[in-house]
């Protein structure tokens, strides 16, 4: 009998998917590749099947199934096609997926997992911004475990002790300040996609990057993390770190500060997340501390990074709040991808949607999945509406 996990890899072609898959090909006795799945890019989806030699590989644009069926056509792989295949599919009984699909449309998959008790290397945050609670709510109760990769909260995660909880002063996640750091908002309000998508130390999808750029991502690491640790958001802090080598840190009352280093480098969170409990190769690059010649911190500025106070601003208020924030970015980096906003309006838009838009829907119920997507909708359907009337 194999004593190799049996894996699921839900976005198997963005950057993080790929860097799964090289994670998992350096440690072929390990792992066991079911499931792959994409929304668009049929022929990088059918590369990743083969490679890993999974058993399924689903498609979510249903016009694309006939080419993955062409392109896998003499392969032992099963395909198939559309949203529901993809969110059905995490049904099946497997020890683990990497959740790594891009945005909110991750969420399906990944509750449908837990509701297996499946556990879950989670990359993919937007899901834990909108429905944190319930996620981890679940999870406790079906026993999945929900292993973070996003690199400050798999850092926080290697470095928590869970056993002194009480303990535990603050998390501190790093921010690198993104491509923007030294520039004023003014200086950046008209900032090209180019300019935008450049990130100083990483290479990530498109939506993560335009978030770097904007500091929205930190903005939903800090929602990500209250709900992953449990703690209140007075207990976490952000520090800028603009080299990337600290991925975040615990302050214990006793005053001592532990943090993890590493390169920067996704396959070490992602060969953490998917070797826990045990450590496994990632294949990936190794820092090299002699060759470390200064590590910088600072305090970030809250005017100049507004998006900062606007995560504290939505967990003070909610749940609802949250999936506003979450709903609301997305759209706008959408909106700001294909040129019908400006670089400057995406956090105004965001402001906007939590000053406006979150106090009708606040006392709405939230009571279970539905109830979240639907309240998703909502915001993307008002904050579409406003883009299109008003700017
Ligand atoms: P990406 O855009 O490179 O890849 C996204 C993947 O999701 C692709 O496989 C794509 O086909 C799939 N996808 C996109 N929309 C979909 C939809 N509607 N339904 C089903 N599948 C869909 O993104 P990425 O940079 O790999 O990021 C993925 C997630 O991981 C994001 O939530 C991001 O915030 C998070 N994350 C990424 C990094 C990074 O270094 N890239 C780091 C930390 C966290
Ligand atoms: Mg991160």
């Amino acid at each position: 009998m194999s004593s190799k996990r049996k894996i699921s890899i839900y976005g198997a072609t963005g950057s993080i998917g790929q860097s799964t898959k090289d994670v998992i090909l350096a440690n072929p006795e390990l792992f066991d590749v079911y499931v792959v799945t994409a929304q668009n890019n049929v022929k990088a989806l059918a590369d990743a099947a083969i490679q890993l030699n999974a058993k399924i590989a689903i498609i979510g644009n249903d016009q694309k199934l006939s080419e993955l069926s062409s392109l896998l056509n003499g392969y032992d792989i099963e395909v198939f096609s559309g949203a529901d295949a993809i969110n059905e599919s995490a049904y099946e009984k497997v020890d683990l997926i990497m959740a790594a699909i891009m945005g909110f449309a991750g969420l399906r998959p990944i509750m449908n997992a837990v509701e297996k008790g499946i556990d879950i290397a989670v990359a993919n945050k937007e899901p834990l911004v909108a429905a944190g609670e319930m996620i981890m709510q679940r999870a406790r109760e079906t026993g999945s475990k929900i292993l973070p990769v996003d690199s400050e909260h798999n850092a926080v995660f290697q470095v928590f002790e869970k056993d002194n909880i009480n303990a535990v002063e603050k998390i501190i996640l790093t921010a690198s300040g993104g491509p923007f750091l030294s520039k004023t908002i003014d200086d950046v309000y008209n900032a090209s996609i180019d300019q935008a998508l450049k990130h100083p130390n990483w290479t990530m999808g498109q939506k993560i990057s335009i978030d770097s750029a904007t500091m929205m991502n930190k903005a939903l690491e800090i929602i990500e993390a209250r709900y992953l640790f449990d703690l209140p958001p007075e207990q976490i802090d952000v520090v800028i770190h603009p080299q990337s080598i600290i991925h975040s840190m615990v302050l214990y009352n006793d005053g001592s500060v532990l943090c993890q280093m590493g390169a920067s480098d996704m396959r070490t969170p992602i060969a953490s997340a998917l070797g826990w409990p045990n450590r496994i190769n990632s294949g990936g690059d190794k820092l090299d501390v002699q060759k470390l010649s200064q590590l910088e911190f600072q305090k970030p500025d809250f005017d100049r990074f507004p998006a900062l106070a606007l995560a504290y601003r939505a967990l003070e208020e909610g749940a609802a709040a949250c999936i506003t924030l979450n709903a609301a970015n997305e759209v706008a980096v959408e909106s700001y991808l294909s040129g019908e906003i400006k670089f400057g309006q995406i956090i105004e838009l965001n402001a906007y949607a939590l000053e406006t838009i979150y106090p009708d829907i606040a006392n709405s119920s939230l009571k279970g999945l539905e109830d979240i997507e639907n309240m998703d909708k909502t915001v993307r359907l008002s904050v579409r509406e406003y883009i299109k009337t008003q700017i």
